[in-house]
């Protein structure tokens, strides 16, 4: 008989210390201080003869996804809403996205007065079910953002057959997918643009930070004005104390630069996602195998991913345990179990408290605009389901060593058995 749950004052099953994130990795202080001492902190600042931080990180991540462009951002929220101006996103167009995610998907589109339409998600990946996206096609549709969701890459086969049939861009919304790939090519290469966030819970951080890629030169010069109130950076290099960004004006832009600091934190840290990836994916393949055999139904990517990036670990419970119980209440008490926090998914876009948009004076553009932008119109039956049944926990967790796992499934095997006594 094992004993009573530590959510109810047993005792817990694990009183590991649990790795942490985001790691401050070698290397990463003397960029810092490179940065502090060179007299320029933003790309704003004046030229002072060399490469600022912010050209070589665009030049690594390029490099490291495959991609001709990368115009670093403030963060991912601006990605989205710098690539879906640059592909020509604008008033009153809609934009499909999965009502499963994050709500930067879809606050970026209300963002630039779009229309986030919320479209159902596959209920093994978690990420568009492309036939949702073919029933919610209509003629304002201008783009559609793809959700690399969790662990799962999105199916991109049939994703970008749809964006190629009806000529609508395919954004990669890649903020929790660093370094996963598709058919052999990295997330972020294959749509028209890719989205990345650097928050301080994503793969690659500098506490807030994003970055968009692409291989089209007009998304990237688009991209390079709008973050940079229309300026761009010279093609040669400027005298030194002179301005590096020119007032080019291809289009009117905003201020969404990424600071030298950013940059040179991330700098730091992209030699060591390759391994910190590795060891994920291997802790992750052992827990898949000991959560399956406790009836559980670990999240699965698209056919064609080559390679998996783990943001958040994600497992279905029983259907009879979700019935007698919510995912919220088991994360509670495998949190108490385990001694790091396990939770829901994100909550459904249609019925998020942090979606609300009638809050926001600045999206009072009309009744036709407020009724279109209303999340609660959309049903979206297999996301809340998802939301209603899995349950999750962060990508540090998995850089533990592989006998942890061990931990976890004690841990669940646990709960679910007594899963009565959480009511
Ligand atoms: C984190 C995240 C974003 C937004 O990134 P920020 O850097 O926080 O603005 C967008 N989409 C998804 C899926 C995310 O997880």
């Amino acid at each position: 008989m094992s004993q009573a749950l530590a959510v109810l004052g047993g005792p817990p099953t694990s009183e590991r210390a649990w790795p942490v994130w985001p790691i401050a990795d070698p290397g990463l202080r003397e960029n810092l201080d490179e940065v502090l001492a060179s007299g320029r902190w933003t790309i704003s600042n004046l030229y002072r003869g060399a490469p600022s931080f912010e050209q070589r990180f665009a030049e690594a991540w390029a490099a490291s996804v495959g991609v001709a462009h990368c115009t670093p951002t403030a963060s991912g929220t601006t990605a989205l809403t710098v690539a879906l101006e640059a592909c020509g996103v604008g008033a009153g167009d809609e934009v499909i996205v999965p009502g499963l995610s994050w709500v930067a998907s879809a606050s970026a589109v209300l963002g630039i007065n779009a229309v986030p339409i919320l479209v159902d998600v596959d209920p093994d990946t978690f990420c568009l079910d492309p036939a949702a996206v073919e029933r919610a096609l209509s003629d304002r549709t201008a783009a559609i953002t793809a959700v690399h969701l969790y662990s799962a890459v999105a199916d991109l086969d049939a994703l970008g057959m749809i964006s190629e049939r009806h000529a609508i861009p395919l954004i990669e919304d890649c903020a929790q997918a660093h370094g996963a790939r598709h058919r052999g090519r990295s997330v972020g290469s294959i749509g028209s643009a890719g989205c990345f966030s650097m928050q301080g819970s994503k793969l690659m951080t500098s506490g807030e930070g994003g970055a968009v890629t692409t291989n089209d030169r007009r998304i990237s010069e688009l991209a390079e004005h709008l973050r940079a109130d229309g300026r761009s950076r010279s093609s040669v290099p400027p005298a030194a104390g002179s301005m590096e960004l020119l007032e080019t004006a291809v289009i009117m832009g905003s201020n969404a630069c990424m600071s030298e600091f950013h940059a040179a934190v991330l700098l730091a840290q992209l030699p060591h996602l390759e391994q910190r990836s590795a060891a994920r994916a291997a802790t992750a393949a052992r827990l898949d195998q000991l959560l399956s055999a406790l009836g559980c139904t670990p999240q699965t990517s698209s056919e064609g991913t080559t390679r998996r990036a783990y943001y958040r670990y994600a497992f279905k419970v029983p259907d009879d345990v979700v019935s007698s119980s919510s995912a919220d209440s088991i994360a509670r008490a495998l949190s108490a179990e385990l001694g790091f926090p396990l939770a829901a998914t994100h909550r459904v876009l249609n019925d998020n408290p942090l979606i609300r948009p009638a809050t926001r004076k600045r999206f009072a553009l009309g009744p036709d605009h407020q009724v279109a932008i209303d999340p609660a119109r959309f049903d979206l039956p297999v996301a809340t389901e998802v939301y209603r049944s899995t349950i999750t926990f962060g990508h540090e967790i998995l850089l533990a060593p592989l006998e942890a796992m061990d931990d976890i499934a004690a841990a669940v095997d646990k709960v679910l058995v007594r899963v009565d006594e959480l009511t």
